[in-house]
Order: C-alpha cells, then sequence, then structure tokens
C-alpha cells in the first residue's frame, strides 16, 4: 500500500492505513452483513460510471484503487491533471450531455494546494475539500463555473493529507475562546464547499474518513450542506462531531430547480435517523428563489417541518437563510439544457449584477427586494417553526 510518509511534503504527517488504525478510516462503514447502499440500485442510477479519468498517482494511489475496483466496468483514461481535462472542462459540446456527464464520468486527482479559509458565516473555516464537482445537477449551483460545462466530481484521493493538514490547523487553533453564530463551543469546519458529502459517500470512503477524523478533535466540528439521502452516513457514528445541514425549499421549486436530487420530503424526514445516529442537523433554507407565491410555498414547507420533525430534531436545529445567487454564464448554459429553470432563475427586473473575483458576472435580488425577502421569511420562520433558530441570513 502507499505509504504517504514517503512523500517529501511536509502535510503526509500519516498514512491510510495510519488512519484506519486510530479511527477506523478505510474500513467498511456497514454495521453488519448486509449491502451498502452505495452497492444498491439506486445508488447506481445517479452514479453508472463508465469513464474514470485518474492522474497517474491518485489512480495508484490506496484509495484510488478502492475506487477503480468500486466500478471495475469503467474504462480508465489517464490524464496529467485533474484541472485539465480537455473532453471535459469548458467544452461547450458537452452541454448538450451536461446530466450524462455528471453520472457517467469521474475524474481522481490528488489535491495540491492544502489551504483553510476563514468563513464567518456557515462555517468558521472553510477546509479543503476531499472532492469537487457533483453528480446532482441543481440548475443554480456554482460548482462548475470554474470548470466550465461539464462538470462531474473529481475525487481527491490524498485524503490522508486533506485530513493531517485540518488536524494540524485544529490543532493550532486550540480552544474556541467564545461562542459565536457558528457554535457557541466548537471551531466549524465547512468539509463540502465544492460538493455534495453524502454523494461522495457513494464512490468513497473520503466522507467517512473526515467524520471519523472530527471524532478525535474536541474542539472542532465538520459541518456540510447537502441535498441527497444517503444510508450509509448512518454508520459512521459521527458522535456529534458532525453537522449535516439538509438544503431544502418548496417542493414545486425544487423538482424544477434541484434536479437528481433527493425529494425535500425525504431531507426532512432522515433528520431524525441522523441525530439518532450522532449527527447535529440543521437546515438551509436555500436558494430562497422569489417567485409569484414564493411567500405561501415556503409557508407550506415550514408547517410541514413542524408537523413532522420530532421534538429532539427542533431542540436543536438551526438554519441558514441563503437568497439566491444566479450568474450570467450558468444562464446562458441552462437556457441550453433546462430552460424552465431560468424562468425562475433568471430576473433582470429584480437582480442587481456584480463583477465576482474571476470575472464572471453574478445577478442578485437588489437590496431592496432582498432585504424585503429576508425579513419577510424571518417572519414566516416565526410563525410557522419558531423553534427554528436562524443562524444567519444572507
Ligand atoms: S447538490 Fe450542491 S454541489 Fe450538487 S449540484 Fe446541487 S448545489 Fe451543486
Amino acid at each position: 500500500m502507499r505509504d504517504a510518509r514517503s512523500s517529501a511534503d511536509d502535510d503526509a504527517l500519516f498514512s491510510l492505513d495510519d488512519l484506519a488504525a486510530s479511527t477506523g478510516a478505510g474500513t467498511d462503514p456497514r454495521p453488519g452483513p448486509g449491502p451498502l447502499f452505495r452497492e444498491s440500485a439506486e445508488a447506481r442510477r445517479l452514479l453508472a460510471v463508465r469513464e474514470i479519468h485518474a492522474e497517474p498517482g491518485a489512480a495508484a494511489s490506496l484509495r484510488g484503487r478502492q475506487i477503480l475496483a468500486l466500478f471495475p466496468g469503467a474504462r480508465l483514461v489517464e490524464t496529467d491533471s485533474h484541472w485539465r481535462i480537455p473532453q471535459l472542462h469548458g467544452n461547450e459540446g458537452n452541454v448538450e450531455r451536461w446530466v450524462r456527464v455528471k453520472s457517467e464520468t469521474l475524474v481522481l486527482g490528488e489535491r495540491k494546494t492544502l489551504t483553510t479559509r476563514p468563513n464567518g458565516r456557515s462555517a468558521d473555516w472553510i477546509a479543503p475539500g476531499a472532492s469537487n464537482g457533483c453528480a446532482m445537477a441543481c440548475a443554480y449551483c456554482y460548482v462548475p463555473r470554474r470548470k466550465g460545462y461539464a462538470n462531474p466530481i473529481t475525487v481527491f484521493t490524498n485524503i490522508d493529507r486533506i485530513i493531517a493538514h485540518i488536524g494540524r490547523h485544529v490543532a493550532q487553533l486550540g480552544p474556541k475562546p467564545e461562542a459565536n453564530q457558528c457554535d457557541p463551543h466548537a471551531w466549524v469546519y465547512d468539509i463540502g464547499e465544492n460538493g455534495d458529502c453524502s454523494v461522495d459517500a457513494l464512490i468513497s470512503d473520503n466522507t467517512a474518513d473526515l467524520v471519523r477524523a472530527f471524532r478525535k478533535w474536541p474542539t472542532a466540528k465538520a459541518s456540510f450542506a447537502t441535498k441527497f439521502v444517503n444510508p450509509d452516513l448512518l454508520h459512521l457514528d459521527p458522535q456529534g462531531r458532525t453537522r449535516v445541514r439538509f438544503s431544502v425549499m418548496p417542493a414545486d421549486d425544487s423538482r424544477l430547480l434541484d434536479i437528481r436530487t433527493s425529494p425535500v420530503d425525504r431531507r426532512i424526514d432522515a433528520a431524525a435517523d441522523f441525530l439518532e445516529a450522532g449527527y447535529e442537523v440543521h437546515f438551509n433554507l436555500s436558494p430562497v428563489v422569489i417567485r409569484p407565491g414564493w411567500e405561501d410555498a415556503w409557508a407550506e414547507l415550514l408547517r410541514r417541518m413542524d408537523d413532522v420533525l420530532p421534538s429532539a430534531v427542533k431542540e436543536q436545529a438551526a438554519a441558514e437563510v441563503i437568497m439566491l445567487t444566479h450568474n450570467r454564464d450558468l444562464h446562458d448554459v441552462n437556457l441550453a439544457w433546462h430552460p424552465q429553470a431560468e424562468d425562475l432563475l433568471w430576473r433582470p427586473d429584480l437582480q442587481q449584477p456584480k463583477r465576482s473575483e474571476n470575472g464572471s458576472w453574478n445577478v442578485r435580488y437588489r437590496n431592496g427586494e432582498k432585504a424585503a425577502a429576508v425579513e419577510t421569511l424571518r417572519r414566516l420562520v416565526a410563525t410557522h417553526a419558531p423553534w427554528l433558530r436562524i443562524r444567519y441570513a444572507f
């Protein structure tokens, strides 16, 4: 097995073998005999992988070999860099097979840059993610912007280095000196900024390794947003050190915008199981899309949450409210494959453009529209789900 300590890089403090010995990482997460959800027909419908583009080092690594073994029928294509795959990235022709690419293609690479960035809204820190890209296809997703039209999942196989980096960051910080809206006690690290950790867990044990690593760090907590219910995560025993944030929106909006995700009702219904399994369970009310009737639709959603969630979930729940941000380039892409979504997302009468750091044009609701909508949503929560503390609204 590959031992990361052979690397000259200081970040390689331990190998996957060490990780497995200390945390149970890399081991089969099933609780007993019986198939994992990721081996089910439902999981294979989401990820029917036929082609895997892999950097040689990533393919040869332990994690890489585990992934290749999971998809034995897939064609392996060697690539120099997971960032530069001309037939996948920035290729406008791919827009016609936008969803197929996400289902049938994987990329394996090694994450070179390991940086933890301050955040202060959703989490205290954004950890270097163990993946980039997603097999789902939400029409408003910002993740593909840097990669162009096709955006399959890139799995980073050097999870040992990623966890070692986070562990050092946690150790250097020490205890959290004072409570903030992210968490009263723990430093919160977002581990899924550029993908969905629940879907990543259909491909590899990267998510499991991160959940298990955070168990050992009493001053820190992992956090990730998800739109997919993956029952395999229920067996990871997070011991309260991982916060899962189920993203929810009105069902009609979700059916149009959240392509390939778990239905919103299923995400809400899963909350109690995840709490019982040892997760902290929060909700992302996001994105909030202003359209005729949006207030009634959100009121109905909040009433349903109030009806079905048990008091144990309500007592510990909190929420982020995130108004829609859209993007001009993504608008053009969507027009080519899912134009109905743009009826909701592209509202020049309500939105204002703003040049982003990478030079593309983002659009957000105008300040006045946005402030009024946030206020409306706060009022709806106070009326229909008063137990739901809003951590922040943006
Ligand atoms: S689940 Fe998240 S990462 Fe995946 S497509 Fe939707 S918004 Fe993007």
